[in-house]
């Protein structure tokens, strides 16, 4: 067992080592991803997710309760070497549980995200981003970080691991511009939304992608018997957004590969401790 301090409070957390199975009837289904700025998710069923948002919308409340902490920060305590007023440690604590508590929404979302695509696919194939590449570009950092590719990536594969699902990962490039009916290279500027081919095919850019993205992990894998195309096949009507029932989705803990393992530390957090801030300080 192990304390954690959160913004919020202290936590117990009981960690235990159980290898998780979970018993899915196969869908015969197929699904690729593509993961972008304008759909945080856009799937080879055209299925869009837009991506949540979270910070941007606490971003006003941020701004605030961060101005609010430097206005009551002393520098002539601090030279003093005096400990900062009361007023200052409230603010500092109040803007922590604002962060803690945008960082439980964005794992949330991922989480019911990530179960509903795993378990309604016998194979998830998704772009294989670099997003730490992604985020230098100061233009786009804020709804890339926001979007939480990483953890959404995370919690397919863990996911993938306990319904036994075949998850992969696919190099990205030229997945939005190849025609994923008839593979000419159509070439389109980042603003173009539809991709137009000679062949005739005619989709949005980011369906056309994620259909390239799943035959490439259909090629990846070997010719199995997948629907590449679902007919009514649908991750998104295939369950509600939400029920995750087991005390495991607290936590993964990733292998040595980095990866999250099958056999994971499960970790419950209990008894949630009233916080003293006087402690804190
Ligand atoms: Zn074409």
């Amino acid at each position: 067992m192990r304390l954690i301090r959160r913004a919020d409070g202290y936590y117990a957390q009981f960690s235990i080592h159980i290898d998780r199975n979970e018993i899915r009837e196969k869908t015969g289904r197929a699904v690729g991803l593509d993961l972008g700025l304008k759909y945080l998710l856009a799937d080879s069923n055209s299925n869009f997710v837009l991506p949540p948002k979270f910070l941007r919308k606490a971003e006003k409340r941020l701004k605030r309760l961060q101005r609010s902490v430097s206005k009551k920060y002393d520098q002539q305590r601090r030279k003093n070497k005096q400990r900062q007023s009361n007023n200052y440690h409230k603010s500092r604590i109040r803007l922590a549980k604002q962060h803690l508590k945008v960082s439980r929404q964005r794992k949330d979302f991922a989480v019911k995200l990530a179960r509903c695509v795993v378990i309604s696919n016998d194979l998830v194939a998704f772009e294989d981003l670099k997003s730490q590449n992604l985020v230098k570009n100061r233009h786009l950092s804020k709804s890339i970080s926001d979007a939480s590719w990483g953890i959404l990536r995370q919690w397919i594969e863990y996911f993938g691991k306990v319904f036994d699902v075949e998850t992969i990962a696919v190099p990205p490039h030229y997945t939005s511009t190849d025609c994923s009916d008839c593979g000419a290279r159509v070439k389109k500027s980042l603003s173009t939304r539809t991709h137009i081919c000679d062949c005739g095919c005619e989709l949005d850019r980011d369906t056309n992608a994620s259909i390239n993205i799943l035959n490439r992990g259909i090629d990846t894998l070997g010719r199995r018997e997948f629907k590449a195309y679902g007919d009514e096949a649908s991750m998104l009507s295939s369950g509600p957004l939400g029920g995750v029932s087991f005390i495991c989705e607290l936590g993964i803990c990733p292998d040595s590969s980095g990866r999250a393992s099958k056999t994971t530390i499960v970790v419950a957090q209990f008894a949630k401790f009233e916080l003293d801030h006087r402690h804190l300080q």
